[in-house]
């Protein structure tokens, strides 16, 4: 597809592109495996020599096609998609890490990816220091290792809502040799790109605002094909020396920009296999075509709710970077301009019990363990997602214990701030 159709159009139709006599809608491929006249076509295929599907766990055409999508909206060079945001963001950064290797991550990230990184990675060998994102050059500076590997952020960080200084943070990285990776999911490509700003791999819990009816678990790696991985050969031996796995393929001698994804696809998944299916990926294109009407509307209504919130004696505060005066606005508008996304925080003044009380009160917005789809939904991070964590673990990852995530949907704003004005108040 031409790149410089508009977000919108590519929404709808990126990604499959049918032949004639082809259908018009992706289909389903649900299929294991793919069949060819010859055993030496067949072989080909193994020695990545020729492009061509042989079995799902590798590539799928429902799966590519909608890849394409996402790798379109992000402006990258390649895409492959994941079980999960888990799988996408653990398979992003074990592309090329290694144990010894040193990872240094901004603190105000999703619970699950600090779990992932802090204890189970760290079992791993795999060493990730969380800094504040917050921190000046200089400071930020200090974390950095010989062994370190790459820089990883939220653009938005859930549930924090700490807009991430994207620029820093790839001036640093790319200062110290290593790609930076930018976890895009609650901005979506709609509201922010981050290869614009020197990212060079974007990653996305999928299951969100991309899939946005709360239907399936999925997740995406996005290549920018930016980073030029043969200029720090020393760094990432696994891209630029020989793949005994694959017959001793140079991945950066082989596919040039495509190394990292190709690497990625061809051995992490290969070997680790936490495939999207093709009936999700199905589902997921479903959401990506109405991606780019769904955001502005998650939007408008989230700043009408925060507008209310903070409008309230009985409210302590607000977070919501697409309100004026947050602590974020400003970044968020130098990297969101139109919009950043549906989900605000807050805190009552009665805390952590005012909360719970609170919720319980609620009608039309339900308590689950999601954000970010077309239903308003809430959660109470010190009760649930971030459960694990204590009260000093949770301040480094910006959650107050009072914390209310609140994900905005696209219903009718007059009714979720009703809904919010009953339950306080009745
Ligand atoms: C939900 C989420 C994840 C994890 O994604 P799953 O699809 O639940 O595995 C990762 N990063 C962010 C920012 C998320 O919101």
């Amino acid at each position: 597809m031409d790149k410089k159709r508009s977000l919108d159009t590519i929404c709808i139709q990126g990604g499959w592109q049918p032949k004639n006599g082809e259908p018009r809608v992706l289909p389903v491929y649900q299929s294991t495996t793919f069949k060819y006249e010859t055993s030496e076509q067949m072989g080909r295929l193994f020695d990545l020599e020729e492009d061509g599907y042989f079995y799902t766990r590798l590539a799928n055409p429902t799966n590519d096609a909608v890849a394409k999508k996402i790798c379109d909206l992000e402006g990258g060079i390649a895409a492959m998609l994941t079980s999960s945001g888990q799988a996408a963001n653990f398979y992003a950064v074990f592309n090329i890490c290694s144990a010894g290797d040193h990872v240094i991550s901004a603190a105000t990230i999703y619970g699950g990816t600090s779990n992932l990184f802090t204890v189970t990675m760290k079992k791993m060998g795999i060493d990730v220091t969380l800094v504040d994102p917050d921190a000046p050059e200089e400071e930020l500076e200090k974390a950095f290792r010989p062994n370190t590997k790459a820089v990883f952020g939220e653009t938005i960080a859930n549930p924090a809502l700490v807009v991430l200084d994207i620029e820093k943070f790839a001036r640093l990285a790319h200062k110290h040799g290593v790609p930076l990776i930018v976890d895009n999911t609650f901005a979506t490509p709609i509201n922010c790109r981050p290869f614009e700003w020197g990212a060079d791999i974007v990653t996305h819990s999928t299951t969100k605002y991309m899939d946005g009816h709360a239907m399936c678990v999925g997740g995406c790696i996005v290549d920018s094909g930016n980073f030029d991985w043969e200029a720090h050969k020393e760094k990432f031996p696994g891209l630029t020396t020989p793949d005994e796995s694959y017959h001793g393929i140079i991945y950066t001698q082989r596919f040039g920009k495509a190394a990292y994804i190709t690497k990625a696809t061809a051995q992490i998944m290969r070997d680790l296999g936490s495939i999207q299916s093709p009936q999700n990926a199905f589902l997921l294109n479903i959401g990506l075509e109405t991606l780019h009407l769904r955001m502005p509307r998650h939007c408008e209504n989230a700043l009408k709710v925060a507008s209310f919130l903070q409008n309230r004696e009985d409210v302590a505060w607000v977070n919501y970077p697409g309100l004026k005066g947050d602590k974020y606005y400003d970044l968020a508008q130098k990297y969101m301009p139109t919009g950043t996304c549906g989900v605000i925080s807050f805190g009552l003044k009665g805390g952590r019990k005012a909360a719970e009380v609170f919720m319980d009160k609620l009608k039309l917005a339900a308590i689950v363990t999601h954000v970010a789809d077309a239903r308003t939904s809430v959660l109470h991070p010190a009760s649930h997602t971030h459960r694990q964590l204590n009260d000093e673990q949770l301040k480094e990852a910006g959650v107050d214990p009072a914390m209310i995530r609140f994900s905005v949907g696209i219903e009718n704003a007059d009714d979720i701030i009703e809904d919010i004005r009953q339950a306080l108040e009745d």
